[in-house]
């Protein structure tokens, strides 16, 4: 029986019909990161014509690589950034309210020994600003425990020489499901959001690019959309597709590579995060806890790999683990204890000196129009990419206003008091959370840990989850054993989330490939069968899919059997 269309196909049928009527949209935004998908919400929001295209699955490139965490940034402070920390925080708080689902308040501690480059009272002073600059709305104001009382909090952190260690608050986030939740909005906004298509080509009209060739990735089918304007989006491609366009200028990115190890909570234990200074370079890094896993980065080094090919080294993995060793010489870490490891590229702007040290290129994004009138983005935060999509937006209109392509009233995004979808009706309170929780298990199908689980992934939204385990008590099953995800979490993915691809499942919508020591391989076939008959592979494509998915571990894992 063929399977029912699923929303990516109604997409681009959609597209094509469109196209054959002669249709122009407003706007085309390529990639979807967390800067295209906040893009096409805030100018679907104004009522634009906006297609969003992602070559890949959303959040594929960085988006789904970074720290994960919602954070001012205490070191721009050393830096100065005064004003890049005030923006951070105040989107911070909004990110707090209006995304209580994926974004969360987490403790950082930061252990000041005697000799550190910053005293203690000058980091302490450092918290003061931090707080202040939060304009005192912290999801808590900072202290500092003294060494007794580290001592008890976090028994294997070293002590010797310690000063005292300061504890702030900022916030931890899942980044691929904010990604994707931005892109659900802008869809449930009007914005047109089609993954697995890649921008192959861009054709102007005069002098600016009014025709954008795309390629399903997929099953490779060609298709041409006419626009008004262009955003690039892309992240780590930014130079690729300035390529497209034709704009031969030098490299406008200085990619540099991040990588996280993760291990068994039981094996680093932490109840807030850790700020560490690398031992080598006085690099921060920072161990965070993630449930029953704890992971540890980040690197900064130069890379000129294509960006979906960027993995860890053993060099990178060695370098992490010389910082653990260091911080907590109690416990016993080694490289064999690793379970997952993820790498991603930091798409920042070039200084074009190239003498600069990774750590010391700008943070900052930058946006500008380029040839063809295609507006780029590059660099920036994931923290601030609300604030940095109403920017690009900003100009995106300025230019289409100024070249006489709009001329109707838009209306405004107000994107700064509207929740993103797992928090509508969400009450994020623990009795709340508990609440839902409780009625989830009341259907009689899941236990209590994987209502929990629910809760916390989807918000309000997992109550249609767990809805679709009543007819089907097969839904319930775990997706790999041992970890709480489900396999209607899978169907609902294939249905509501835009999934096309196991990685889609297991890299993004869940986090098994990163939290689970097999990365879901043990539950593949049963998976690849559910997605088979949802989605109508047949068996060859079905083994393709995973033999896609093993390729992927494969790269994950290279770094073990490198020297
Ligand atoms: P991406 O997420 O890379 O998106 C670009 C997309 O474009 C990709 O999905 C790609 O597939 C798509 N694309 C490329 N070419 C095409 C094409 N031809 N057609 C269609 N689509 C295409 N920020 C924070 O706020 N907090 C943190 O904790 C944090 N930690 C970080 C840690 C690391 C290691 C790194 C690397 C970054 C971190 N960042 C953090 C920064 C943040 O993650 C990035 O700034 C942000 O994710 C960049 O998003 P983007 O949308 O610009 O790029």
């Amino acid at each position: 029986m063929p399977a029912a269309p699923t929303r990516r196909d109604l997409v681009l049928r959609d597209l094509d019909a469109s196209t054959a009527r002669g249709d122009e949209l407003d706007l085309v935004v390529i990639g979807g990161g967390i800067n295209g998908a906040g893009v096409a919400r805030d100018a679907a929001r104004r009522g634009l014509r906006v297609l969003l295209v992602e070559q890949n699955d959303l959040a594929f490139g960085t988006s789904s690589r970074s720290s994960k965490l919602i954070h001012g940034g205490l070191r721009y402070l050393e830096q100065y950034h005064v004003h890049l920390v005030f923006e951070s925080v105040s989107e911070r708080s909004r990110l707090l309210r209006l995304a209580p689902h994926l974004v969360q308040p987490l403790g950082f501690l930061f252990p000041v020994y005697q000799g550190d480059k910053n005293p203690l009272w000058l980091v302490r002073t450092g918290m003061w600003v931090y707080d202040a600059l939060s304009l005192f709305r912290s999801p808590e104001p900072h202290r500092t425990l003294d060494p007794a009382e580290l001592a008890r909090l976090v028994p294997e952190l070293r002590t010797e020489g310690l000063a005292g260690a300061p504890l702030y608050f900022d916030a931890a986030t899942d980044d691929a499901r904010l990604t994707l939740e931005t892109a659900i909005d802008a869809a449930r906004s009007g914005a047109l959001v089609a993954t697995w298509t890649k921008v192959v080509g861009l054709a102007p009209s005069g002098s600016r690019i009014r025709r954008v060739q795309l390629e399903d990735a997929l099953d490779g089918r060609r298709y041409e959309v006419a626009t008004r304007a262009v955003v690039n989006a892309t992240g780590p491609w930014s130079d690729a597709l300035l390529g497209l366009a034709g704009s031969a200028t030098r490299p406008l990115l200085r990619p540099t590579k991040g990588i996280h190890v993760v291990l068994d909570a039981a094996r680093l234990p932490v109840p807030h995060a850790v700020v560490c200074r690398h031992p080598d370079d006085g690099r921060v890094l920072f161990v965070i806890p993630w449930g029953d896993r704890t992971y540890v980065g980040t690197t900064d080094t130069d890379e000129q790999v294509e960006p979906g090919q960027v993995r860890a080294s053993h060099d990178d993995v060695r370098y992490l683990m010389r910082a653990i060793e260091r911080y907590f010489p109690g416990r016993e870490v080694r490289e064999e204890h690793v379970l997952a490891t993820w790498a991603g590229l930091r798409p920042l702007v070039s200084d074009g000196e190239g003498g600069s040290s990774e750590s010391d290129v700008s943070r900052e994004h930058k946006i500008f129009v380029g040839e063809g009138g295609m507006i780029t983005v590059a660099g920036g935060k994931l923290t601030t990419y609300r604030k940095m999509a109403a920017e690009i937006v900003d100009v995106a209109v300025a230019e289409l206003t100024a070249h006489g392509l709009l001329t109707r009233t838009l209306r405004k995004a107000e994107t700064e008091e509207a929740p993103l979808p797992g928090a509508l009706g969400f009450d994020a309170t623990e009795e709340g959370r508990a609440r839902l929780a409780a009625e989830i298990v009341g259907l009689g199908t899941l236990g209590r840990d994987v209502a929990a689980h629910l809760v916390a992934t989807y918000g309000a939204r997992a109550r249609e989850v767990a809805a679709r385990t009543a007819g089907d008590p097969a839904a319930g099953a775990p997706i790999t054993a041992g970890r709480p995800d489900v396999l209607a979490q899978v169907d609902f993915a294939i249905d509501e989330e835009l999934a096309a691809t196991i990685a889609d499942v297991l890299d993004r919508r869940t986090q098994i490939s990163l939290r689970d020591g097999a990365h879901g391989l043990p539950g593949l076939d049963a998976l690849a069968d559910r997605m088979a008959a949802r989605l109508g592979w047949s068996a060859a494509r079905t083994e393709e899919e995973k033999a896609r998915y093993r390729a992927s571990v494969a790269l994950q894992e290279a770094w073990r059997s490198e020297p």
